[in-house]
């Protein structure tokens, strides 16, 4: 599909990032919506990247696919599939917290956007509750590939992304071990993408604190005695396992009781926005 900017009738901000901000666009010709994104000029070299990442992805149904890519004066615009559920960080904003089913819903997504990611060779490097973002059926589905790399890429062990979700071969650089640290990175940020849904915050980052340093020598990271069931604790160990290599890939997750007993039913109106 081609687009042009006047065919699309700006309607509203959806929301600002680092990368850009992006606003609500109806297409006047087919009356579609969608999700402009519109790349900060600042963010040099990596200007297309996004857009080149996309293309690579694309098939996936839980990620969410790029239409088309703009030059406007300069400026990239992506123009992306409508998440009309906004992001779960706006879903853990309203409820604070979410239910063992909803857990393992959002786990399941993630992880089927995961595994497709990383058999393309790419690593998100961003896996956070404002890049994860919910269809009309409330599916869940990956976001914002501003941080990604490819795994086969020089680059495999700069940190960009967000440090609170960093795994510690990534805020470890010694320990950091090229590509296979880089798709088990995304495995850990689901893992704490989830501990934050089950009890309703960052636990332990305060500002400038991280997972590493505070757990550095110390205590495994672990879900609160009591708060989880049996599954939900082994599920979430087995992605914060400290030792990258020892940590479970997105295909083995998708096998564990967990995520493999829960329903596919995309439990719809999930969100305050869908209701
Ligand atoms: P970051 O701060 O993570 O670097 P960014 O600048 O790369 O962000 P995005 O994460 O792509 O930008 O988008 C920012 C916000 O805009 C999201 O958290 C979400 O609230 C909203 N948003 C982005 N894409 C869509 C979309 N396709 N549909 C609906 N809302 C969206
Ligand atoms: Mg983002």
């Amino acid at each position: 599909q081609l687009f042009s900017l006047s065919d699309l009738e700006k309607l509203s901000v959806l929301g600002h990032g680092s990368g850009g901000t992006v606003y609500l666009v109806r297409h006047l010709p087919t009356s579609s919506l969608f999700a402009l994104k519109v790349l900060h000029s600042n963010s040099n070299s990596s200007t297309n990247h996004e857009a080149d990442v996309l293309a690579r992805v694309e098939d996936c149904p839980h990620v969410v696919r790029c239409h088309g890519v703009l030059d406007v004066a300069g400026l990239c615009c992506l123009v992306l599939e409508y998440m009309p559920g906004g992001s779960l960080l706006d879903v853990l904003r309203a409820r604070g917290r979410l239910s063992e089913e909803l857990i393992a819903w959002v786990a399941k997504c993630v992880l089927r956007a995961l595994l497709h990611l990383h058999a393309a060779g790419v690593v998100h490097g961003d896996v956070k509750p404002s890049n994860l973002l919910i269809s009309r059926q409330g599916e869940v589905k990956i976001a914002d590939f501003g941080a990604s790399r490819l795994a086969t890429s020089e680059e495999a062990a700069c940190e960009e992304g967000t440090r609170a979700y960093m795994s510690p071969e990534r805020l470890d650089s010694e320990g950091f071990q090229g590509e296979a640290g880089g798709f088990a990175g995304d495995v850990w940020a689901l893992g704490v993408v989830l501990l934050e849904c089950l009890v309703g915050r960052l636990p332990l980052a305060g500002p400038g604190i991280t997972w590493a340093v505070c757990l550095g020598g110390g205590p495994q990271l672990q879900v609160p005695e009591g708060e989880a069931s049996p599954e939900l604790r082994s599920f979430v160990g087995r992605c914060l396992e400290r030792e990258w290599r020892r940590r479970a890939t997105a295909a083995e997750l998708l096998a564990h009781p967990f995520v493999a007993k829960c329903g596919d039913c995309a439990t719809a109106a999930w969100t305050q926005k869908l209701i």
